[in-house]
């Protein structure tokens, strides 16, 4: 590898070494083929194409699902004094102007685009004209009706690319390992010849557990546990806004210091929550899943649902946002059969084909929170990888150990 790659890295971002498979990555995409990466949140993907975007000539296009996640990434480029710019509905006219100057005039390294502006023919047009270096896709399992964050605009992102520039080098990555998403990636983009780096999604430092949900004392079970964890950073996820908003009430007459977030409250009051949350101002969060995508804060002790999520996926997603740092994390979720069943009530509205996957997706939840396996083993099977042994760090595997333990000490007391 290029030692000046390693002297961008450290000089640029301020990093000792890389991560994983990061050098790797970096050094394909630099040889300009088509790159398929595939980590667990929080692993350093954006990395992956920054490092290149900086290195290479001309502008590294980088199309990303979320505007507010598009400023944190561009503000935190400049920073590290990368000019970086992005291009979406936010901008004034003028604003858009003066991003287009500098990146036709080869300045800008990395220009964030959201979906819907890359489709705007004007856009294309200009992106023409310009010098590309490549297109990073982030968050690229949007592309799938399997992922959990399917956007149809997505899908036109190839043809699109395809007229920006004949042979653009790709790299697409996504945090969403289940084989059928993978598959969906490759090939609306057309990339299955493309260098696959796929890394483990084993978070072996984050305790699994589930807890059934019983109607009548699980609220107590919740507050009490809360209360345990004191001074701790905790995300608790919750279904729908009423009920983010009915938990985080009750935790509070508790004496808990926590606060709500969705997206119904006012944005003001959300940017507020989260700040808070991360300044350690509050020390949980009771949110919808509208928290968390790209919110890194390494501290995070346990993560609850309340609610069970809609798919496997989304779990891990969101369990994942648990340990960061790689000490240990908690994740808990309150369980009741009901639960599935009134979320596929939910589903009812859907087109055919996304109601049947939904309903898959749910069932394979089920079939997780209900199981006896090790956790970790099902839920790595999810995600096409293999365990040799039980893990040992979640409620089933405990269980077992316990009534192992159990068994010996009656032997013991007998043989005695
Ligand atoms: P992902 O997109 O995979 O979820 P990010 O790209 O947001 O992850 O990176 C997660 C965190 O890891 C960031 O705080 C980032 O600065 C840090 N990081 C990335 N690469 C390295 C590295 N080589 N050394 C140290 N920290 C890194
Ligand atoms: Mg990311």
């Amino acid at each position: 590898m290029d030692i000046k790659i390693k002297e961008n890295l450290k000089k640029i971002f301020g990093f000792n070494q890389f991560r994983g498979n990061q050098e790797a990555i970096v050094d394909n995409i630099l040889q300009g083929n088509n790159t398929f990466v595939i980590m667990p949140t929080g692993a350093g993907k954006s990395l992956c194409y920054q490092l290149p975007a900086v290195t290479k000539e001309g502008t590294a296009i980088v199309i990303s699902p979320l505007i507010a996640l598009m400023k944190n990434q561009v503000d935190q480029l400049n920073a590290f004094g990368i000019n970086a710019h992005f291009l979406n509905s936010t901008l004034s006219k003028t604003e858009t102007n003066r991003v287009k100057k500098e990146v036709l005039s080869g300045a800008t390294k990395l220009l964030y685009v959201a979906p819907e502006s890359l489709t705007k023919e004007e856009n294309v047009a200009f992106l023409k004209s310009a010098q590309i270096s490549f297109v990073a896709i982030d968050e690229a399992h949007c592309i799938s009706e399997w992922g959990h964050d399917f956007r149809p605009e997505y899908r036109k992102i190839k043809s699109i690319i395809g007229q920006i520039g004949e042979d653009l080098p790709i790299i697409a990555l996504t945090a969403t390992a289940t084989p059928k998403v993978q598959q969906d990636i490759q090939r609306n983009l057309n990339m299955e010849a493309a260098d696959l780096f796929k890394s483990s999604f084993n978070r072996t430092n984050l305790f699994y557990e589930v807890r059934p949900k019983a109607k009548s004392d699980t609220k107590k079970h919740l507050i009490k546990y809360v209360k345990s964890q004191k001074g701790k950073s905790g995300i608790i996820y919750c279904l729908s806004r009423k009920k983010v908003e009915e938990i985080a009430e009750l935790l509070k007459v508790n004496g808990v210091n926590a606060v709500p977030y969705h997206a119904g409250l006012e944005s003001a009051m959300r940017i507020k929550n989260q700040d808070d949350f991360l300044n350690e101002e509050v020390d949980v969060v009771v949110a919808t899943i509208a928290f968390g995508m790209g919110i890194d804060k390494p501290d995070v002790r346990y993560v609850i649902h309340y609610d069970v999520p809609k798919s496997l996926e989304g779990y891990y997603q969101e369990t994942g946002r648990a340990g960061r740092d790689g000490l240990e994390g908690h994740c808990l979720m309150f369980y009741k059969y009901e639960d599935i069943v009134k979320l596929e009530k939910f589903n009812k509205d859907k087109p055919v084909n996304e109601r049947e996957n939904a309903k898959v997706l749910l069932q394979e939840m089920a079939a997780y929170a209900e199981s006896s396996v090790c956790r970790r083993r099902v839920l790595l099977h999810y995600f096409g990888e293999s365990l040799n042994e039980d893990c040992g760090f979640c409620d089933n595997c405990k269980k077992k150990r316990d009534a192992f333990d159990a068994k010996d000490e009656v032997l013991t007391a007998i043989e005695a």
